[in-house]
């Protein structure tokens, strides 16, 4: 028979078992960080890194912003299923795409239960083989676990946009506090998130002339130029501008606080048409020179496809033109982010180039090619006394390009001292954190926590955060480290009984 014991508090509990650690007169901060560097130094040392330890490292560990963050990327399967409901879709249990025709949904309600074809988030719970299959899909879960669909990774990665693609600008407000709720809970104060496509139009007259062979930049520029002024007329494109924004207000209300701040870009799709491409880098430079709180402009989508390629170049010129018409707009591209066998050598050999000195890029996302491009060595340089960062993006890498460990560029950035942040890129559809993109640099790559904090702290010096907002989070980047340190130098002290 069990005897009752009063409720002891959890400290009386670990005194009495001798586990609490004697009382140390109050550490400085100075002492705290030093303490945290060697607890770090023996997390990483010897012949392999102590992964859980680093877990919960840099679970803890305050890890400022995250730079490279893709909205619709960053929301799980999970929560796109909710919201197949809550637009009354339905998931077709054949194709695992989303059916939001209204007619054919009606159709399919009108079947009895069992011969459904079109299923409700419920009935995906309720079927754990069909369930377990769509998060394949609708990112990369399993992909190495011998259940997973093995299409290639490139293709399975970005297929899954388009399995979750009707509901994805559906729901924003909610995506959004999701995406804000899980980065308070792994300590990271600001998200930069690149939001919504910005809105295009077609005009085949510009297409052709865009691509007109021999067109010299200056007469692109004339030509670009005149198309502006045309789409500054256009009464339907400038509300199509005020929408976009007004989307990012009406989503983000109640997002910052004094715990947390996200900032958006607006972006543009690499692999559309000269004409789609350009209007929607007009509408995200004008979107972005209205709204403080739209803070750049990114151009994304598979780097490797056909058209990404073929006009590579003269998205490098449309925004050359643009910066120089919003020179305070800032730019993160997606430049480089392609491996050997990609594409031909030469499809390799000046992206990164480009972008810095063509378009002008503030940040370069991935840059991935950079061994490969003709003058590597120039262009590091110059982002070294540029002060440009690379967003370096170790998961996604590896799963889409087949990039890690010392094959990653990010060990060539390092060793010329072009600096560098750690960043998600899509952590829904790869399932992962930002704390884990730490460890798998702590663990790939020998580093000390002098390196590591540096990181943290460039992802807010790097961030294209209005100044007066960067300075603020960056005065609270130092008391949450402080808080981090005085924690980890507390618990550095052996627990009796324990096994090192
Ligand atoms: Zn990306």
């Amino acid at each position: 028979m069990q005897k009752k014991i009063p409720a002891l508090t959890l400290a009386a509990m670990l005194a009495l078992s001798g586990v609490a650690h004697a009382v140390t007169p109050a550490a400085t901060p100075a002492a705290n960080e030093a303490a945290t560097a060697r607890h770090f130094a023996a997390l990483v040392s010897g012949t392999q890194p102590k992964t859980a330890e680093l877990n919960l490292f840099f679970s803890m560990m305050p890890k400022g912003g995250d730079l490279h963050h893709h909205y619709s990327g960053a929301i799980y399967a999970e929560q796109f299923l909710d919201w197949v409901d809550k637009e009354n879709y339905c998931v077709n249990k054949t194709t695992y795409r989303i059916e939001s025709q209204k007619d054919v949904i009606a159709a399919e309600r009108a079947k009895p239960a069992g011969q459904r074809n079109c299923l409700s988030s419920s009935e995906v719970f309720a079927d754990p083989g069909l369930y377990a299959e769509l998060l394949q899909r609708w990112s990369t879960k399993d992909f190495y676990n011998h259940g997973g669909i093995q299409t290639p990774p490139d293709r399975t990665f970005f297929d899954t946009f388009g399995y979750f693609g009707p509901v994805a600008s559906t729901n924003t407000a909610d995506g959004l506090k999701t995406l804000k709720q899980r980065a308070i809970a792994e300590n990271l104060s600001y998200i930069e998130t690149i939001f919504e496509l910005s809105p295009f139009i077609s005009n085949p007259q510009f297409d052709q002339q865009a691509l007109a062979p021999g067109l010299t930049p200056a007469a692109l520029h004339t030509l670009l130029a005149g198309w502006t002024h045309n789409l500054e007329q256009d009464a339907a494109f400038q509300k199509s501008i005020t929408a976009y924004n007004d989307n990012v207000n009406t989503s983000s209300a109640g997002i910052d606080d004094a715990n947390f701040t996200m900032r958006y870009q607006a972006y543009v799709l690499r692999f559309l048409s000269p004409s789609q491409v350009f209007s929607s880098m007009v509408a995200a430079f004008k979107a972005a020179s209205l709204n403080p709180l739209v803070v750049g402009v990114n151009i994304v989508g598979q780097e490797s496809v056909n058209v990404s390629m073929r006009d590579y170049s003269l998205h490098m010129e449309m925004f050359k033109f643009l910066k120089a018409k919003y020179p305070h707009v800032k730019i993160a591209l997606h430049a480089g982010e392609l491996a050997l066998g990609m594409v031909p050598p030469e499809g390799l050999a000046f992206h990164i180039a480009e972008a810095v000195d063509v378009a002008g890029a503030d940040r370069i996302g991935h840059g991935m090619d950079i061994a490969y491009e003709h003058n590597a060595l120039a262009t590091m340089q110059k982002m070294r006394e540029r002060g440009i960062p690379v967003e370096v993006n170790l998961t996604s890498n590896d799963y889409i390009l087949g990039i890690k460990g010392q094959a990653h560029p990010v060990t060539l950035y390092r060793k010329y001292g072009v600096p560098f942040v750690i960043s998600t890129d899509d952590a829904g559809v790869s399932r992962n954190t930002l704390s884990n993109e730490y460890v798998l640099f702590a663990s790939q790559y020998k580093t000390d926590y002098a390196e590591i904090k540096k990181l943290s702290y460039n992802s807010l010096r790097y961030s294209f955060l209005a100044d007066a907002d960067k300075q603020r989070l960056l005065k609270a980047l130092d008391v949450r480290f402080a808080k981090f340190e005085a924690q980890v130098a507390a618990s550095d002290q052996p627990v009796k009984g324990s096994k090192p």
